[in-house]
């Protein structure tokens, strides 16, 4: 489990060569995308808005960026794809929105053709799997609204209406016959829908990264599964201020031992950007650099156990700038336009802070998996001292109190 250097990457190993100004695309990278996505708008200065996904349009469309993504454009979403996720109550109820105003929580809002754009995000999304899994593209990224990891099997939330992620999870098993699906979910919030999808289904193992003591309130080190999917949820809730060493700590010391222990078939990311510096809902400082670096940790663990497979689906992200900025690293790092070395951005990492969540994420997790129960000469992985662990139970003692 080396990846050093882009050398034992898979940078030129594609045989498609897509070239716009200085930018050459050697993977063949989808897009989905759709105007209709901007038909779902729930009250004015909401922040989960069209103009977030005008901004990455815009974007595509520069010269710069035209043409180097291959766009697929969704379908709906069938309903006993919907029923492999939700309940018919919860389908019913939603298609009962078309062409209405209707409050469904105190979150989530639907306006006349949200319930269309729903079908799309989830169809969109199930599009995209099914061509990266055809060999159609190398890996895709569906660029859709209403977000959807907090969608629960009965009920919307947090802006959520259906779990787009968990829907195409099970129609890459169920439809494309795929065994072992993992999830990573890098949303500031806990992907609670997800989760509660498949705790207690050892074929999908989902990873989420999330802030503690915040929406939706799940999410701690304790949630790891039930039944025969114990180990197979991890959860690392973290304290505000996390940045892209820290994230990267994380992937390359927690994510990737796990995953490449697991061997998915295929990744499916929960993409959402209010971990960004300047999200308006976040309390991360995750920069667009941290973004691509986090995509090319997950690019290795792909091209390490299937051939590259990876959809990304966008869930939350509200600094309209940052939301854009990073977007883009994300898709030039998916086409290996560029390669950003995860263990560069590692080294940026606050060590000492770094120390201490490894210690508790591993005695949490390293009796289901015993790639983190291996030594490392990083210097990171050795027992705080008790002090340090005495501070830190108080500050999230603090912050429990706090939130
Ligand atoms: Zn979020």
């Amino acid at each position: 489990m080396a990846f050093r250097s882009e050398s034992d990457g898979i940078a030129y190993r594609y045989r498609i060569t897509v070239k716009r100004g200085q930018m050459i695309a050697r993977k063949r990278t989808g897009i989905v995308r759709d105007p209709r996505y901007a038909g779902h708008c729930m009250e004015k200065n909401h922040p989960e808005c069209p103009e977030r996904l005008d901004v990455i349009y815009t974007m595509l469309d520069t010269f710069e960026s035209r043409g180097l993504f291959l766009e697929i454009t969704p379908r709906r979403a069938e309903k006993d794809e919907l029923l492999r996720v939700h309940s018919p109550n919860h389908v019913r109820r939603l298609e009962a929105t078309e062409g209405k105003r209707v409050y469904l929580d105190p979150d989530t809002i639907t306006s006349p053709l949200s319930h269309e754009a729903a079908l799309l995000a989830s169809g969109g999304l199930c599009l995209a799997v099914e061509q990266v899994e055809k060999g159609l593209l190398d890996n895709a990224f569906a660029l859709v609204r209403p977000p959807g990891h907090h969608a629960e099997r009965d009920k919307t939330k947090g802006f959520c209406l259906y779990n787009n992620v968990a829907i195409a999870a099970r129609y890459a098993q169920h439809t494309l016959g795929l065994a072992r699906i993992l999830i990573v979910d890098w949303d500031l919030h806990h992907g609670n829908g997800t989760q509660h999808c498949f705790e207690d289904n050892p074929s999908v193992l989902f990873f989420s990264v999330h802030r503690s003591f915040f929406y939706p309130g799940s999410g701690s080190l304790r949630e790891v599964g039930k039944g025969p999917g114990k180990g197979y949820t991890v959860n690392i809730p973290l304290l505000p201020g996390f940045g892209d060493g820290d994230y990267l700590t994380l992937f390359e010391k927690i994510l990737k031992p796990i995953a490449l222990e697991f061997v998915p078939d295929f990744i499916l990311v929960s993409a959402g950007f209010d971990i960004h510096y300047q999200d308006p809902l976040g309390g991360m400082q995750v920069t667009p650099k941290g973004f691509a670096a986090m995509t090319r940790s997950i690019l290795q663990i792909a091209e390490h156990c299937c051939k590259g497979k990876v959809v990304m689906a966008l869930e939350g992200g509200y600094d309209l700038e940052g939301l854009k900025d990073s977007v883009r690293e994300v898709l030039i790092e998916l086409a290996d336009i560029q390669f950003t070395d995860p263990l560069e951005i590692m080294a940026t990492a606050d060590r000492k802070k770094m120390s201490m969540v490894l210690w508790r994420v591993k005695r949490a997790y390293k009796r289901y998996w015993k790639n983190l129960d291996t030594d490392s000469d990083s210097g990171l992985e050795k027992t705080p001292p008790l002090l340090d662990r005495m501070k830190e139970c108080l500050s999230q003692m603090l912050m429990y109190m706090k939130n």
